[in-house]
C-alpha cells in the first residue's frame, strides 16, 4: 500500500497518478489529516483492506505534501554508512551512531523550491526515512518492523558552516532551514516491497549522478536503529527516522562542492519514488 498527502489531504495512491481520498471512501470513518492516520493505523491498514478504492482522481507531483507533515519527533542519524564515515573523516560508530534532530518546522513536500541560506554551503544527503505505526519503546530488533508504518525518501539538507561552526557540531541547527528536510513523495508500507532492507538510493545534481548506494550497507539497519532509539526515546506513531546518508556528498568531495542558485537535486529512492528541489540564491 502506498499513502500519500495530497494538498494537505490524507490519499491512498492506486497507480502513479491516481489517488483515492480517504475522507470520502471511508465515509468519514477516517479523517483528512495526513499525520493523524499514524495514530490508528492498524486500523486504518485492516479497513484499506477491504475498501472500495475505485474513485481515484489524477495528481500531480507537485501537489504532494510530506507523507508525515507534523511528526512529534524527527530523529536523524548521521555516520550510518561505512564509506560515509571515512568521507567525512569519522571512525565508524560502534553501539550507537550519532542522533540528531531535524526540526518540524523544516518539513516539506517531494517537490518543492529551496531558498540557500546566505554565504552558506549547503550540501545534499539523500536518506531513507521511516515513519513509526505504533508506538515503540524498548522494542527488540526481532519485533521493530511492527512498529514502522511505512518508508520514504528524504533528503537531509545540510549548510555545513552552521552545522560545523563553533566548539561542537550544530547538527540540528544547520539541518533545519526551511525547507531543508523533503519528504516523499508516498509513504510505502513495508510488505509492499520486494526486500525493505536492500533499497538503492540515489542523488544527482544538475543531471550529475553524486550519491549511488544501497539500504542493505547501513551500519544499524532500520530495526536495529529502532531498537537503540527505543531504548532511550519513546517513538511516538507518526515520528520519522532519517536513517543517514551513503558517500558522494558535498562536503566529502576534494575540492568540496556545495549547491548553488539555480541547480536542481533530483533524489530517488527504489519502490518508493523521487524527490526534486530547485535551489533559489
Ligand atoms: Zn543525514
Amino acid at each position: 500500500m502506498r499513502t500519500a498527502n495530497l494538498s494537505g489531504r490524507l490519499v491512498i495512491v492506486t497507480d502513479d497518478s491516481t489517488a483515492v481520498d480517504v475522507e470520502h471512501a471511508s465515509a468519514y470513518r477516517f479523517g483528512s489529516d495526513p499525520q493523524a492516520v499514524y495514530e490508528r493505523w492498524s486500523e486504518f491498514r485492516a479497513w484499506v483492506a477491504d475498501a472500495d478504492l475505485a474513485d481515484g482522481r489524477l495528481f500531480n507531483a507537485t501537489e504532494l505534501g510530506s507523507p508525515a507533515p507534523a511528526p512529534r519527533q524527527v530523529f536523524a542519524i548521521g555516520l550510518n554508512y561505512r564509506a560515509h564515515a571515512d568521507e567525512s573523516g569519522f571512525d565508524i560508530p560502534d553501539a550507537l551512531p550519532p542522533v540528531f534532530t531535524k526540526y518540524v518546522s523544516s518539513i516539506s513536500g517531494p517537490v518543492s523550491d529551496v531558498r540557500l541560506p546566505d554565504g552558506g554551503r549547503t550540501d545534499w544527503e539523500v536518506e531513507l526515512v521511516a515513519v513509526i505505526g505504533e508506538k515503540a519503546h524498548k522494542v527488540e530488533e526481532s519485533d521493530a518492523w511492527l512498529h514502522v508504518a511505512g518508508l520514504t525518501a528524504g533528503q537531509d539538507l545540510s549548510e555545513r558552516l552552521t552545522q560545523l561552526s563553533g566548539p561542537a557540531p550544530q547538527f540540528g541547527f544547520g539541518k533545519s532551514f526551511p525547507g531543508f528536510t523533503p519528504m516523499g513523495p508516498y509513504l510505502v508500507t513495508p510488505e509492499t516491497l520486494p526486500d525493505p532492507g536492500d533499497l538503492e538510493l540515489r542523488c544527482s545534481l544538475n543531471g550529475e549522478e553524486v550519491q549511488k548506494g544501497r539500504t542493505r550497507d547501513l551500519l544499524f539497519s532500520v530495526p536495529a536503529l529502532i531498537s537503540r532509539l527505543s531504548a532511550v526515546v519513546p517513538l511516538l506513531p507518526g515520528d520519522v527516522v532519517f536513517t543517514g546518508t551513503p558517500a558522494g556528498v558535498g562536503w566529502g568531495r576534494e575540492p568540496k562542492r556545495w549547491i548553488s542558485d539555480g541547480d536542481l537535486l533530483v533524489s530517488n529512492i527504489e519502490g518508493i519514488g523521487e524527490l526534486q528541489q530547485t535551489f533559489h540564491g
